[in-house]
């Protein structure tokens, strides 16, 4: 079993420590920024083996290099993907991880950009999504398309309900305002808004969300077609 440690870093992005409980290995995932990061793993006294990386954007990468300077862990980074400096691991879909006893699998989910991936801890119910879904969201599409969205939110709809979804930014309270306008009288969604409103009334993290919410309440896990999907992303763009 994991340990998952969420890091608020920049304006409202989260890195992810993860610690294997049996064997004390340690990972980070996208590490936006080194210094929290850094504080975190000291006072936990915790020098972590590997870096995991979703995708090459710098608010999700830009810690690497002083991680890797500092520990010498290793970047698993996409196939395919050489946005990211000093990847030492590149991997594509249904790799493994191991991070110590703790396995993830990789998902590719190409369309916020064009190597994006996931990494799924299905022992643990956990997945690690980055950019390609947000809590009640979605990522923009930077180089991929409505259809790729779609395609990637069909193969994160088949994990089980009761996964925790770990995303890459701080953004639900927002997307719920944009979601409230698409999908009407939708009940999940209301009790979700009122849930998330108490916890970042708090300064508390809504994140991680419930998968079996977001297929219920994610305009972007709803939409019945790659069509839909690309409509409600353009209002969203102009939200
Ligand atoms: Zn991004
Ligand atoms: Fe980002």
């Amino acid at each position: 079993m994991l340990d998952i440690h969420l890091i608020p870093v920049l304006q409202d992005n989260y890195v992810y420590v993860l610690v294997d409980q049996n064997t004390g290995v340690s990972a980070v995932v996208d590490p936006g920024e080194a210094k929290p990061v850094i504080d975190f793993l000291e006072a936990h006294n915790l020098k972590p083996s590997f870096i995991l990386n979703t995708h090459h954007h710098w608010d999700h990468t830009n810690g690497n290099h002083a991680l890797v300077e500092k520990y010498g862990c290793q970047i698993v980074a996409p196939a395919g993907e050489d946005r990211i400096d000093g990847a030492g691991q590149k991997v594509a879909e249904g790799y493994r991880i191991e991070i110590g006893d703790s396995i993830a699998t990789v998902i590719e989910t190409p369309a916020h950009t064009k190597t994006h991936i996931c990494f799924y801890f299905e022992g643990d119910k956990a997945l690690f999504c980055g950019d390609t879904l947000f809590s009640i969201g979605c990522g923009r599409l930077f180089e991929g398309s409505a259809d790729d969205m779609f395609q990637a939110m069909q193969k994160l709809k088949a994990l089980p309900d009761d996964t925790r979804v770990y995303c890459g930014h701080e953004y639900t309270e927002a997307n719920i305002q944009f979601a409230k306008t698409v999908l009407e009288n939708n009940d999940v969604l209301k009790s979700y808004e009122q849930e998330v409103k108490e916890l970042r009334a708090k300064s508390l993290p809504s994140i991680p969300s419930k998968l079996e919410i977001e297929k219920k309440a994610n305009p972007f896990m709803v939409a019945k077609t790659a069509n839909e999907l690309g409509h409600y992303r353009q209002l969203k763009d102009n939200f």
